[in-house]
């Protein structure tokens, strides 16, 4: 059995992961409380991605395994993108976040609302090793929130192929089967198997 220490504190992006990898032979530790925040400096997702699991590597002594998202909207020539979480501005919450990107669409017609989550998954050993994987899930920004699930832009991004609910109308396991974080986690577990 592997064993990785989770680098994420996000407990909504920890409940997806476990959930995802449950059906895998892994051993997940949580982050330790006392490791601090790091800086995501980087301008990709996969630089952050290994900076956060380099920084809980080298703090535990243990595998680590990170996870960095984005939302990349066509019409916002893919921004937010990696910096998804401090849209708003640093400090910004889910809901400044989504009120900014409703804003910055308003005048958006539906045909070009489209966007697509991306989650690159890194993974760093104590002997430096690492590598990395990504999932994606394309859909549209819709207008107004939708949906009491999930997390961050979930009420507002209708995935492709769910009847134009939003990823906040689906179910946790429903999310988690279409999901980039899932997509991404299915194939950073087939990785490991091969
Ligand atoms: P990060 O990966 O923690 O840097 O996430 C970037 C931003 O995207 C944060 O504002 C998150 O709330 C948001 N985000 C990450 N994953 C998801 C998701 O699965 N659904 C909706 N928003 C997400």
């Amino acid at each position: 059995m592997s064993t990785f220490v989770l680098a994420t504190a996000n407990p909504h992006k920890t409940e997806e992961i476990r959930r995802v990898l449950a059906d895998f032979d892994l051993e997940l530790l949580p982050r330790p409380s006392d490791v601090p925040e790091v800086d995501e400096t980087e301008d990709t997702l996969q630089g952050n991605a290994l900076i956060k699991a380099r920084a809980l590597c080298l703090a535990t002594g243990h595998p680590a395994v990170a996870d960095d998202t984005g939302l990349f909207i066509d019409a916002l020539d893919g921004r937010p993108g990696v910096y998804s979480a401090r849209f708003a501005g640093e400090g910004a919450t889910f809901e400044d976040n989504v009120n900014k990107v409703l804003t910055e669409l308003g005048g958006v017609k539906e045909p070009d609302r489209t966007a697509r989550f991306r989650t690159v998954i890194a993974a760093v050993y104590p002997d430096g090793e690492s590598w990395w994987v990504e999932g994606v899930l394309e859909g549209t920004v819709l207008r107004e929130r939708r949906g009491e699930h999930g997390f961050g832009y979930d009420p507002i991004f209708a995935p492709l192929g769910e009847g134009g609910r939003s990823l906040a109308e689906l179910s946790p396991d429903e999310k988690n089967a279409i999901s980039h974080r899932g997509n991404a986690l299915r194939s950073f577990a087939a990785k490991l198997r091969d």
